[in-house]
């Protein structure tokens, strides 16, 4: 028997097992999605990857899994401290489109990349805008349990309300208080946040809503509070995001949802760690970022980036590098070639065994890098090739690299690589071996290797 699932919660700063809430329903699961006024970096796609992979192995353990992911088209400010300008106006400013238009466009471009990545897709994927009703009720109870004030920019919520505000990030809200180096406005604490936010005074925003307390928009937290208690319920299983999330994001969203319903949202709280790029996160805001089409310009498969973050453990942050993504396609490439070698062997069984050490290494809070070495040990290992196929097979349904259904591809050979391959084929027959080794010297210079087989040869490409 594998050992059971255990996952790290941030929320108790202790790694648990995991039992599900309902024995007899899915798994609820809510992830933070893209903010979607510029494209999304690798970076992100790092996190999203970390959540495919939970999602998948969930799923290894016998769980059926209800997924929602949000998409923030409004209200992410371009400062977490509740000032600053709306992130979806100042991008279609920046791109002379509307913000509705720049919601479209990176919210198809996101998608397109999920699937380039083979990230499997949200049960159900929700816009913050579609949401404004149920966000105006969230609202509308807070202030009635008395946990909201009024300022002449917005609504705030009242963190001073609540004794265990800041748990998850374990929060020193008094040093915060006392600190005040940072220009709170009409705010009562650093901590206290928008849950509503006017339209400025003489101002048309492109986005903006009447409510009870007047025109504008909602603030950037309460729409996953409010999507996630609508789809999931009051209390599900898991919700994830990045490590960027603990100290503010996530930390109001389990203030809200007490405020509400009295429950901290989710039972496991699980965060994937930055990307770094030059020692620093990979961020939007610092301009230069890399998107899954820099990687395909520079001739990479998408799929190399996938396997790029399965040998890193979520809970470590992770520096890019293009010598990273070599290494990771060469690994690709072998274990591809590796599955692919042994396409005619008839099914079978995967390998009990092999299947118990993945199992174990998943269930482990998801050490995929470890997992990713036992799918080595079995290619490299003496399992007759029916198993060793099947094995891998079976243990694609977590990693997600295509390997089932890889075949090399096919690249044309010119006619002049042909010809001196033709060349150096004649130069062997007839014995003439300075000649053919000069002739596989000139291929290798062009980029092409070529193999002898017993019936001619095969060409492939660097
Ligand atoms: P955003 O589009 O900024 O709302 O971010 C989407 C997701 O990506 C969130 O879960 C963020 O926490 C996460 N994220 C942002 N930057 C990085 C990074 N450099 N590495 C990993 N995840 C990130
Ligand atoms: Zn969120």
């Amino acid at each position: 028997m594998p050992a059971p699932l255990t996952l790290y919660d941030n929320y108790t700063r202790t790694l648990r097992r995991f039992e599900p809430l309902d024995p007899a329903g899915p798994v609820g699961v809510y992830t933070c999605g893209p903010t979607v006024y510029d494209y999304q970096h690798i970076g992100n796609f790092r996190t999203f990857l970390f959540e495919d992979i939970l999602k998948r192995v969930l799923r290894w353990n016998g769980y059926a899994v209800r997924h929602v992911m949000n998409v923030t088209d409004v209200g992410h400010l371009t400062s977490d401290a509740d000032t600053g300008e709306d992130k979806m106006e100042k991008g279609a400013r920046r791109t002379g489109k509307t913000a509705w238009e720049i919601a479209q466009l990176y919210t198809d471009d996101f998608r397109e990349n999920l699937a380039r990545l083979n990230i499997e897709d949200a049960t159900v994927l929700c816009r913050a805008t579609d949401h404004i009703r149920e966000q105006i009720e969230f609202i509308a109870d807070l202030e009635r349990n008395g946990y909201t004030y009024t300022t002449s920019d917005g609504v705030y919520f009242d963190t001073a309300r609540q004794p265990d505000y800041g748990h998850l990030a374990r929060l020193d809200v008094h040093g915060l208080d006392a600190g005040r180096r940072v220009d709170v406005g009409e705010k009562r604490r650093p901590t206290d946040f928008a849950l509503w936010k006017f339209s400025p005074p003489g101002q048309q925003r492109q986005m903006e809503w009447d409510s009870p307390w007047g025109r504008g928009f909602p603030g950037w937290h309460i729409e996953c509070s409010a999507m996630a208690q609508k789809y999931l319920g009051d209390y599900f299983d898991i919700h994830c995001g990045g490590e960027d999330h603990i100290p503010v994001h996530h930390t109001n969203e389990i203030a809200q949802t007490e405020a509400r319903v009295g429950t901290r949202l989710a039972n496991f709280w699980m965060h994937g760690y930055f990307l770094l790029l030059d020692n620093a996160k990979m961020a939007k805001s610092a301009g230069e970022f890399l998107r899954v089409q820099s990687l395909q310009e520079r001739g990479y498969d998408p799929l190399v980036y996938r396997y790029l973050c399965l040998t890193a453990h979520y809970r470590t942050q992770m520096s890019f590098s293009w010598d990273a993504m070599d290494a990771a396609a060469t690994a690709l490439d072998r274990m591809r070639n590796g599955v692919y070698a042994l396409r005619a062997e008839p099914p079978a069984a995967p390998d009990a065994g092999s299947v118990a050490r993945f199992t174990g290494e998943l269930n482990d809070d998801l050490n995929v890098p470890r997992a990713l070495a036992v799918a080595w040990d079995v290619l490299r290992g003496d399992l007759p090739a029916p198993a060793k196929r099947a094995t891998l097979v079976k243990f694609d349904e977590v990693l997600g690299l295509g390997l089932a259904g890889w075949v090399p591809r096919e690249v044309p050979v010119p006619p002049e690589i042909r010809a001196l391959a033709d060349a150096r084929a004649a130069a062997r027959r007839a014995r003439q071996w300075s000649d053919a080794d000069r002739l596989r010297a000139e291929l290798a210079a062009a980029g092409w290797d070529m193999e002898d087989q017993p019936e001619g040869y095969r060409l492939k490409a660097r």
